[in-house]
């Protein structure tokens, strides 16, 4: 079969709502990532889809095909994680270094940031000198001496990129399978073993609620355990940012500091416990809450963080004092009251106007600029007491607006939210 005749089969199929043969995906994959299909081909399959849905077995088949488009990394032995998405979400910079300097081996190949969701890659990038364009022989190097290494993962699952791009364009993006397809090809293609996905749900994320977020979690484990890796996934809340800080330079800061031991806001320090353990568990290390507490009372997660700077070229002296902008000004609480909500979306626009993120890909971000939230859900705060920090002297005034339109504030007491909504 053609490309060109696989492509107006899946049309004709999907669009009744049938089911799509193995066969037919791949070559529907294989024909648009070489360029031979049209977009406007594809932008009718994938609104089929859309509407129509997909059974497993054709979301392993696509997530098989996107996967194979590419170049493949082997790292059996070593574990992972990814995440949704979120705002503050500084979890792979602080579990990590606690894996690793546990014993379990830690390959990330990680993104940059689209929007207001940050990625590992610009917030490490903050620490001057740090690189991330590894070979693979590099990284395999890097994982046997160090025990962790974080790269770019270049041109992998090029076809996922590709039909992302069109989805985004075309309405495309919030399917379920679509979903669960694009992000378990690219995993599979970095190749680690053992894997644990950290599903955000809330109004700053991707799945506004937890039975969504249980769904995509669902099926981004069994989606990779069909494919031979270890999986498994918390369900955390993005209703406000995650930790202080939001912003790439802050960000490491504030990872520092947690990982120094030093005292940290709640979320963020249950969060990255409870990735470090299942990362743990999932490796079979034994006592996993144990060794996580070690790790870090003894210091041994910062040394490993230190070492994985130094070793990817990073300076070790700058991490403690990263520059941020001496451009600041304190947002402050309108009235007195309960925190009720502080928006983790908005909270994400304020950043990105200040400069942190980028609207599209390839905008130049600032390192150093960002919004430090004072407050969290359930606070009580004075009148005229400091919520937040912005850092940058870009469109300021904008990203005050969206950090105080961020904040409700109740006169009736708040419940602190959970971090840690479920666990699979
Ligand atoms: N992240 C991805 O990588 N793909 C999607 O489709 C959605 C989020």
């Amino acid at each position: 079969m053609s490309h060109r005749s696989a492509i107006l089969d899946a049309i004709d199929i999907k669009k009744r709502g049938g089911e799509l043969s193995k066969g037919v995906i791949r070559q529907v994959v294989e024909g648009y990532d070489s360029g031979e299909l049209p977009d406007y081909q594809m932008s009718a399959l994938l609104m089929a889809i859309f509407i129509q849905g997909m059974e497993y077995s054709e979301t392993l088949a696509l997530t098989k095909a996107m996967a194979a488009s590419g170049r493949r990394c082997s790292f059996p032995h070593c574990v992972d994680k990814h995440s949704t998405g979120g705002v503050g979400d500084k979890i792979s910079l602080t579990s990590l270094p606690i894996v690793a300097s546990c014993g379990a081996p830690v390959a990330k190949l990680s993104g940059r940031g689209l929007g207001t969701t940050g990625g590992t890659i610009d917030k490490l990038e903050s620490i001057p000198g740090f690189s991330f364009d590894l070979s693979e022989e590099r990284m395999r190097r890097q994982v046997e001496e160090v025990g962790i290494v974080i790269a770019e993962p270049g041109d992998l699952a090029p076809a996922d990129k590709e039909i992302y791009g069109l989805r985004d364009v075309t309405g495309t993006v919030d399917s379920l399978p679509l979903i669960g397809s694009s992000i378990v090809s690219k995993k599979v293609a970095t190749g680690a073993g053992y894997l644990l996905y950290d599903v955000k749900s809330g109004s700053g994320a991707f799945m506004k609620t937890p039975k969504e977020a249980r769904k995509l979690a669902e099926l981004l484990v069994h989606l990779s355990r069909s494919l031979g890796i270890e999986a498994s996934a918390l369900i955390t809340s993005m209703e406000e940012p995650l930790g202080i800080a939001v912003g790439n330079a802050l960000e490491v800061h504030e990872s520092a500091r947690f990982l120094r031991g030093e005292a940290s806001p709640t979320d963020l320090s249950k969060m990255a416990r409870a990735v470090a353990v299942k990362l743990l568990k999932l490796k079979g290390i034994p006592k996993p809450e144990d060794a996580v507490e070690e790790a870090i009372s003894s210091g041994a997660a910062y040394k490993k963080f230190r070492e994985l700077v130094a070793t990817q070229g990073g300076d070790v002296k700058a991490l403690e004092k990263l520059p941020v902008s001496d451009e600041v000004r304190e947002v402050v609480a309108p009235q007195a009251g309960y925190v009720a909500q502080v928006k983790a979306l908005s909270v994400g626009r304020a950043a990105l106007l200040l400069g942190a993120g980028r609207k599209k890909k390839g905008d130049k971000i600032d390192p150093g600029v960002g919004v430090e939230v004072l407050v969290k859900i359930g606070d009580e705060v004075e009148k005229g007491q400091p919520v937040g920090r912005l850092y940058g002297g870009r469109n300021v005034e904008k990203a005050k607006g969206l950090v105080l339109e961020a904040l409700e504030i109740s006169d009736t007491p708040a419940g602190r939210p959970p971090a840690i909504l479920e666990s699979l």
